[in-house]
Formats: C-alpha cells, sequence, structure tokens
C-alpha cells in the first residue's frame, strides 16, 4: 500500500509511521528499513551461497602431458571448424553462381 488511506495520496515507503501530506497513521506498510534490510540479507545470503558453491566444486585434476595434448585437441577443433566454414562458404558461393 504506497497511497495514504485518508488522503489517498501517493507516500511511497518512508520511515515514517505518518503520511507527510495529512499527517494520518499508515498501518500495514513495509517500512525503508524493513526493505533494506531485507535486501541487505539477500544479498549477503547470495554471496554465501556463491561462495559455498564456490569452494565445493571440484577442480579438474590435469598432468602437463594432458594439458599439451588437450591444447592440441583445441587447435585440432579450430582448424576443423575454419576448414568447414570455408567449405561451407564455398558451397554458397557455388549455389549463388550456379
Ligand atoms: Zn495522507
Amino acid at each position: 500500500m504506497a497511497t495514504c488511506p485518508s488522503c489517498g495520496r501517493y507516500v511511497g515507503p518512508t520511515d515514517a509511521g505518518t503520511c507527510s501530506y495529512c499527517g494520518a497513521r499508515l498501518t500495514g506498510r513495509m517500512t525503508l528499513r524493513a526493505l533494506k534490510i531485507g535486501a541487505l540479507g539477500l544479498a549477503v545470503l547470495g554471496l554465501i551461497l556463491l561462495w559455498w558453491f564456490a569452494t565445493r566444486s571440484p577442480v579438474p585434476m590435469l598432468k602437463i602431458g594432458q594439458a599439451q595434448a588437450l591444447t592440441l585437441d583445441v587447435m585440432d577443433v579450430a582448424s576443423r571448424a575454419a576448414a568447414q566454414t570455408q567449405a561451407s562458404q564455398e558451397e554458397m558461393i557455388q549455389s549463388n553462381v550456379g
């Protein structure tokens, strides 16, 4: 409820428990203080969850020889993708010409 029940004007979230226009008491509203504390709590909870998942995810172990093989595999995949792209481009050119 962001409007005053007495004068009907928009009051928004305020720390004061009264309407700033007519002075009527505002009940059943979420105060700005509660909103701030809730946002801070949610942020801290998110950080704790991130930390929890980050510390519990296993780090893959690689030997130096495996790392080199992996690099070669990546290079192979990249060159294959480049060749495929070139082939499909030539195919397109041929279909456009023919
Ligand atoms: Zn009011």
